[in-house]
């Protein structure tokens, strides 16, 4: 297979991203295949590139050479269809506050034009970890990692291949945090590839299985993050970074 040539198994492939913006290279070669089932970290100082790769992915930017595809859509070419596989789940997972958890992924999945059988909502948010008592509460009510769980929900809901996850611990607490790393293996469990930009080292060896140092717009190392311990994994990335700032 030629570097350029995307895998047919692949939920993303990313071959040889370029992006500038001006004289300032955000990408610069950026290679990425995630299969179903997979949850790759990417990790990397402020502005190594990581929300310019997401942006691509969504389709909201277009690399100026190079290509990415999800489930072997071209989304620069054709971003809206392949985005349909695609959950985005930002920082801040904003929700109508005034409805329930509940009535908020019920409506999202209307506007998707999705329509969930009656006991569906409660199983979507209960997959996602969301307890119980807190599906019929006003949104307005809901912590950070709460959020996070109907839009999980709502990713389930509309059977997104590939989700994508903007630093989704940080400011979580200790437990939040845990049942984040739980909710995304259940995630990669039912074969949903994951990509998730963070800089939590720490959930990152309790949640992924590959692990991309990204700096200056490539990925300089990959690594399996349970193959290390926490220490040795935070010692990997500063000298990887170190190595590369030296290059
Ligand atoms: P952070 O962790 O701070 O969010 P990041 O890894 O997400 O950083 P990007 O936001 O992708 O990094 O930025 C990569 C590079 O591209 C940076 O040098 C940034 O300044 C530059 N850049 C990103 N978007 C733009 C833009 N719209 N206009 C000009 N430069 C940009």
């Amino acid at each position: 297979m030629r570097a350029t040539e995307h895998p047919t198994d692949a939920i993303l492939s990313i071959r040889d991203a370029r992006k500038c913006f001006g004289d300032r290279v955000a990408l610069a070669g950026f290679d990425l295949t995630l299969r179903a089932g997979e949850v790759f970290a990417l990790l990397g100082p402020n502005g190594a590139g990581k929300t310019t790769t997401i942006n691509l992915i969504l389709g909201f930017l277009r690399a100026d050479a190079g290509e990415v595809r999800i489930c072997g859509i071209d989304a620069g070419a054709a971003p809206v269809a392949a985005r349909a596989h695609v959950a985005y789940i930002p920082e801040q997972v904003a929700l109508y506050p005034d409805l329930t958890g509940l009535e908020n992924l019920r409506y999202v999945a209307t506007l998707a034009g999705l329509h969930l059988a009656p006991d569906e909502g409660r199983r979507l948010l209960d997959e996602a970890g969301l307890a119980r008592e807190a599906h019929g509460r006003a949104a307005s009510t809901y912590s950070k990692g709460m959020r996070q769980k109907v839009g999980i929900a709502v990713a389930l809901a509309r059977r997104a291949r590939l989700l994508l996850l903007d630093e989704p611990t940080s400011g979580l607490d200790p437990k939040a945090s845990a049942e984040f790393s739980g909710t995304v293996r259940n995630a990669a469990a039912r074969g949903t590839a994951v990509l998730m930009a963070t800089h939590d080292l720490y959930r990152v060896r309790e949640t992924a299985d590959r692990m991309g140092v990204l700096q200056a717009g490539r990925i300089v190392e990959e690594v399996d993050p349970r193959t290390l311990d926490h220490v040795a994994l935070e010692r990997l990335y500063i000298e990887r970074l170190s190595a590369g700032a030296s290059s």
